[in-house]
């Protein structure tokens, strides 16, 4: 039934996210710019190691889990081609379905305020960007060039989780360090989830009737990862993340903000290395470091029932740091029509988004409680007469990478 042939379609395409050891994909059958069907989602895991694995999950049919050695990006990216034409677990007919593929990029830095069709030049800049992304962008280059490999003929499209936040001012993307470091080392705030923050205030804005050429919405990305983002008539005005994803809040893994003075005193005491410190502080900080226990935010919550005190002091630090993002950016927006929640965390945890609304009592922010528990998919949670619009809209980063490419691809022709 998803056959393109018997389908109005206007592009298949593949949809890559690639970490250093995993290729997560989507391949999504666009019918336009908003509407599609996803035909087949998967996750290829543990890519150099012994026990490598394909889990392939194609619409409408069984699951298909592959356990085998995978070498490299190549033969993951053959492994996931191979799932989608297979005759029994496929949904293609053959890699000529596939008209384009859509990547994305974690850093751009200052190069990219858009999505970008790849070629040489586009991938050079990427390559340069590794520097401000090592744990990212090197696994996103291994997965074009698998991909150039493996389908040569098909164009692709990079999407960049920064380019979103390239409309900031200066006095929000720079630091107060010597202005040499920004001018040798391009150091200043380039923010991350932009697709994110993007999609779900654009989607959000039309969910609450709300014109955004002439709008303030607060978007907050709570999940493994976490930022909040300032968004003034659809642009980014400010964003929590930094140089790299480890500014802004308590998340999973990462500190967020701590005084900078602590890192060259930790490394002093602990001998630590450069790359041991930046391992510390993106790694085995965040839930995992306060707890001792876990990077999830589900296991926090369990701990709290059994009575752990470092897991409440986690979610009391991760209500507050949002509380304080979102605080501050209404005055620096001076003011906000609508602040919504995505992500994993933000989807899915009624208690916390409830805590952070709280915070904002004080300036008429209501919330529905029933809506809140309830809110399983695109919900308006606060009251009628709340004066600020308070939603949760589920996040479709993989949509806005499907459209990017397709308006890029469709240019070419
Ligand atoms: P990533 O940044 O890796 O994409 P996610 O956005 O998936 O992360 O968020 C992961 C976080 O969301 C975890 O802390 C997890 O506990 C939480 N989460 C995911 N699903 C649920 C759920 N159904 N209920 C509560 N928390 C959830």
């Amino acid at each position: 039934m998803f056959n393109r042939y018997f389908n109005r379609h206007i592009m298949i395409v593949l949809v890559i996210n690639c970490g250093s050891s995993s290729i997560k994909y989507q391949l999504l059958d666009m019918k336009n710019a908003d509407v599609y069907d996803l035909l087949a989602k998967g996750l290829v895991e543990k890519i150099g190691l012994p026990e490598g694995c394909l889990t392939h999950k194609p619409a409408g049919k069984q699951v298909l889990v592959r356990e085998q050695p995978i070498a490299d990006h190549k033969v993951g990216m053959k492994l996931v081609l191979d799932a989608l034409v297979d005759p029994e677990y496929g949904v293609i007919r053959n890699f000529d379905d596939i008209e384009a593929v859509g990547h994305r990029i974690v850093q751009g830095a200052d190069f990219f305020s858009g999505s970008a069709l790849v070629d040489e030049d586009v991938m050079k800049k990427i390559e340069i960007c590794c520097d401000f992304a090592p744990l990212h962008n090197p696994a996103h280059i291994l997965g074009i060039r698998a991909m150039q490999n493996v389908l040569p003929d098909v164009p692709q499209v990079v999407t960049f989780d920064t380019a979103f936040h390239q409309t900031m001012e200066p006095y929000a993307y720079m630091y107060a360090l010597p202005w040499e470091y920004y001018e040798k080392y391009r150091v200043r705030r380039y923010g991350a989830h932009g697709t994110s923050h993007q999609y779900v205030s654009r989607r959000g804005a039309e969910f609450a009737g709300i014109d955004l050429n002439n709008s303030k919405i607060i978007t907050c990305h709570i999940g493994n990862g976490s930022s909040v983002t300032a968004i003034r008539n659809g642009k980014c005005v400010d964003t929590s993340m930094g140089f790299t994803p480890l500014e802004g809040m308590i998340m999973g893994t990462r500190c967020g903000i701590i005084d900078a003075n602590i890192v060259p005193y930790i490394m002093k005491k602990e001998n630590l290395t450069p790359d041991q410190m930046t391992q510390i502080l993106n790694k085995k900080s965040g839930f995992l470091g306060i707890s001792g226990v876990s990077s999830d935010a589900r296991d926090m919550m369990r701990l709290i029932d059994e009575g752990d005190k470092k897991a409440k002091i986690v979610m009391k630090k991760l209500t507050f740091d949002i509380a304080k993002l979102v605080g501050g950016y209404i005055a620096e927006l001076n003011g906000v029509d609508l602040i919504i929640f995505t992500a994993g965390i933000g989807e899915n945890n009624a208690k916390l988004r409830r805590r952070v609304c709280e915070q904002l009592g004080y300036m008429g922010v209501r919330i529905d409680s029933e809506a809140n528990e309830n809110a399983h998919d695109e919900t308006m949670i606060s009251t009628p007469d709340s004066s600020v619009k308070v939603a949760m809209i589920p996040t479709n980063e993989e949509l806005v990478i499907a459209r990017d490419t397709m308006e890029i691809v469709q240019n070419l022709i």
